[in-house]
């Protein structure tokens, strides 16, 4: 006798964790925050431990009205998730099922494919241009009778190229409005051109649009799990139909809202670890790897054939990154300590070079 396994969850790839790195080392697999958390955010939590007995609000009530503020919109358009992997999870399954696609760039982040398998629905990638950008046109040109949602990740994973405001507002006018736009801001706060925030402003102005937000790089609580959804109406209804119940914890929601308390702190943090990206990027380029300029948290390294290469020579040199075989290496930005590790494995190399 076997076990009964769900028809078609052959095709659904297995989500692969950054490596975790060995005592000593530099994580930069997972484009987390380099710093410890802000003292006033441990202590909100830790005011907060004697209620674990209890379940959290599941509505997030405090949190979500304090989002609408900050972002003028209606609450009941805010939805808080574990994480916005599981509001990505939420957007698939409130617009599609079996027999739908859901389309995004590729390579992008990895968890889209296998969410939209999980949801019954099919995957369409469409590759990104010569300049590891999302290809607007050719995801036009992809759109079917069959498309329901369609990401676009800006800045995007790993690759760091943003769409800028013009173009995606072309995008988003162009798309039918039968078709959900997921904008994936996760790394929007390291964005330093002008599609920073872009997302809401084609929010308001269009009835398709929904974005998504994260706690978890930027404001450093990616082990906590929290992000949020602004979307319209009837996707949002629809979210909080398949959201798995209690999914966020009280423990997640007090880190945010002390977390969006302290932004100003927050905000010089996210400074150096956009200036030590810029480091990491021109360390790269000086030594003559292929980087992309990159406007999130890391810098894409499309090394081909040298990926296992650069991926062992960081390694030797004490740098935990993300190397995807054959197409390249993702090195998220970190303290100035990390990327003066990145500068010594690279020097090396030229020495035995
Ligand atoms: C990291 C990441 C997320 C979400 O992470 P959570 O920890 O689930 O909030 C979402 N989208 C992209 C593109 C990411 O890289």
């Amino acid at each position: 006798m076997t076990l009964p396994t769900r028809a078609g969850l052959d095709a659904v790839p297995a989500y692969r964790q950054g490596r975790s790195a060995p005592a000593g080392a530099s994580k930069l697999s997972s484009n987390e925050s380099p710093h410890p958390p802000l003292p006033a955010v441990l202590a909100a939590v830790h005011d907060r431990l004697g209620t674990i007995n209890r379940y959290p609000d599941m509505s997030a009530a405090a949190l979500r009205a304090q989002l609408a503020v900050r972002y003028e919109v209606d609450v009941d358009l805010v939805t808080v998730g574990a994480g916005s992997v599981e509001l990505a999870a939420q957007l698939i399954h409130a617009v599609a099922g079996e027999g739908d696609e859901v389309m995004f760039a590729w390579r992008s982040f990895e968890a889209y494919p296998s969410l939209v398998r999980i949801a019954g629905a099919t995957p369409v990638a469409v590759p990104l241009n010569a300049g590891h950008a999302h290809d607007l046109d050719a995801m036009l040109a992809a759109i079917t009778p069959r498309t329901r949602a369609i990401f676009v990740c800006n800045p995007n994973n790993p690759t760091g190229t943003v769409v800028s405001a013009a173009d995606l507002e072309r995008f988003v006018a162009a798309v039918p409005q039968r078709i959900l736009v997921v904008i994936d801001e996760a790394y929007v706060h390291f964005d330093r051109t002008d599609s920073y925030g872009a997302g809401i402003e084609l929010f308001r102005r269009h009835p398709h649009v929904a974005v998504l937000h994260t706690f978890s790089k930027a404001y450093g609580l990616a082990g906590l799990r929290i992000g949020y959804a602004i979307a319209p109406r009837e996707v949002a209804e629809n979210q909080r139909k398949v959201a798995v119940p209690f999914g966020v914890t009280d423990l997640a929601q007090t880190a945010a809202l002390a977390s969006l308390d302290a932004e100003d702190e927050l905000a010089l943090r996210i400074d150096e670890v956009v200036e030590q990206r810029d480091r990491l990027h021109e360390l790269l380029v000086d030594a003559g790897w292929p980087a992309v300029a990159s406007q999130a948290n890391f810098v894409w390294v499309p090394a081909g054939d040298r990926t296992a290469e650069l991926e062992t020579l960081l390694r030797d040199g004490g740098v935990i990154t993300r190397a995807f075989p054959g197409e390249g290496v993702r090195i998220s930005s970190g303290s100035v300590e990390d990327i003066d590790r990145v500068a010594a494995a690279l020097v090396r190399e030229e020495a035995i070079a």
